[in-house]
């Protein structure tokens, strides 16, 4: 199959623009040709590489500009449907943030295994917030307020540290990081179970 021409190239880590401060969007440049054309870049492939989230600094761009969708499928990491409900993974439809800040976290935190598309091959145990509150402007400028929770609230997170320079790596269970080979191999939580705290 021809590759898609909307297709953009995800940096691996060790790029040193995911390790940049990403830069504040205006509304009137969201609105701008070139950004409206890197949203349907970024949805076309992160619909190619199966992901959750991709962020801008992830395609190369410092902005601060993420897409989002959740068919709520397993797709790289295997989950059984146990494991998506405790997850609390639900479908989230294809939406842009821009200049995200979270406002709230609930003091209540999960951890989960997630992955990244920059760190492709690779997943951890990651502990976050199990909910948040994001304001942000979203594709046309206009200032939004997220309220999520579950596999979504984790979601925000991961993107919104992209956009400042971080990776799941500085927050992950050190002890649980494994190929996504081995994880579906030994099934995770069975052989890679990290120290109880
Ligand atoms: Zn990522």
């Amino acid at each position: 199959m021809p590759n898609s021409p909307l297709r953009l190239k995800i940096g691996q880590i060790g790029e040193p623009v995911l390790r940049q401060q990403a830069r504040p969007l205006s509304a009137e440049e969201i609105l701008s040709r070139d950004i409206q054309d890197l949203i349907e870049y970024m949805r076309e492939t992160l619909r190619d590489a199966a992901g959750v989230g991709l962020a801008a600094p992830q395609v190369g761009q410092p902005l601060q500009l993420a897409v989002i969708e959740d068919s709520a499928v397993p797709q790289s990491i295997p989950v059984s449907a146990e494991e998506l409900a405790a997850q609390e993974r639900v479908p989230v439809l294809f939406h842009v943030i821009v200049n995200p800040e979270i406002l709230a976290y609930s003091e209540e935190t999960v951890t989960f295994y997630e992955g990244c598309l920059s760190v492709a091959g690779f997943t951890a145990k990651v502990e976050r917030a199990r909910s948040v509150q994001v304001a942000c402007l979203d594709h046309r400028g206009e200032p939004r307020v997220i309220a999520a929770r579950g596999w979504y609230a984790r979601i925000l997170q991961h993107e919104i540290d992209h956009l400042h320079g971080r990776l799941y790596l500085d927050r992950m269970d050190c002890r649980s990081f494994s190929t996504l080979d081995n994880y579906k191999r030994f099934r995770g939580d069975r052989v890679l179970a990290p120290p109880a705290a």
